[in-house]
């Protein structure tokens, strides 16, 4: 099974039909289909490691100042707490608790709702301790591995750059800032060049990095697809763009 990395930007996109909700439905149908989806998204960052439980996780809404039609999106993939279990075990030592009230946040539903419209693909989450150092979340990755032999999709969901006090919400086709472009360029070099465990050390870029990554949140989920990686992965940019000024769309897909 591949795996995934999403940028996925304005909560919009769920409502929306554009370039890069197109090539994520194309994703969905690009791959063999999966028994279930384990998300970890930028938007489950906490204070502990922890997997969603729920056998039907409600949609999460968890954004404000955003258009009525929006929030009255119900996304109702089940849950599957057999994969959950299988997580922790694959884990341990790690301590992962088993959340069965957490429901499925717009980081993952934004986009997963356009790669599988049928919601019927079971649907758990992995939260982002935000305690560990960014290298732990490459080794995350690797621990979970065997999940791409059982058929499942594990898909990370943020943004390589994310920086919303600079974002332009009036006009999203602003050309990016120089910074945006080096550190996503960067990002996109390392990972081609076979050496994305180097990116845990994203902050070596100074202050491109401190500019396209003011909190780690939306960088995260891109360290845990990349210790998914294997020799002789093909690595592919499924859809890529800078919205806003400051909000990179590159999506990155291994194998
Ligand atoms: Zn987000």
């Amino acid at each position: 099974m591949p795996a995934v990395f999403f940028g996925h930007g304005n909560p919009m996109n769920a409502i929306q039909t554009n370039r890069y909700t197109e090539s994520w439905h194309r994703f969905g149908e690009s791959i063999p289909r999966p028994k279930a989806v384990l998300a970890i998204s930028a938007h489950w960052y906490g204070a502990d490691m922890a997997v969603s439980g729920s056998i039907s996780p409600e949609t999460i809404h968890d954004f404000s100042g955003f258009p009525r039609e929006l929030f009255e999106i119900t996304w109702p993939a089940p849950g599957s707490p057999e994969l959950a279990q299988r997580v922790q075990q694959l884990l341990l030592p790690l301590n992962v608790r088993f959340d069965q009230q957490r429901g499925i946040d717009h980081g993952s539903w934004s986009v997963l709702c356009h790669v599988f419209p049928e919601a019927d693909i079971p649907v758990v989450q992995l939260s982002i301790d935000e305690s560990k150092a960014a290298e732990f979340h490459y080794e995350v990755g690797r621990l979970l591995q065997p999940l791409r032999d059982e058929a499942i999709l594990i898909v990370g969901s943020g943004n390589i750059v994310h920086n919303l006090r600079a974002y332009d919400w009036g006009d999203q086709a602003v050309p990016a800032f120089d910074w945006a472009l080096r550190f996503e360029a960067g990002v996109r070099g390392l990972i081609l060049d076979g050496r994305e465990r180097e990116l845990a050390d994203f902050s070596r870029l100074g202050d491109d990095a401190r500019l396209s990554v003011p909190s780690p949140d939306h960088f995260l989920p891109l360290l845990n697809v990349m210790g998914l990686r294997r020799e002789g992965d093909v690595v592919s940019f499924p859809v890529e763009g800078i919205e806003g000024g400051s909000l990179s769309m590159l999506s990155v897909r291994i194998g």
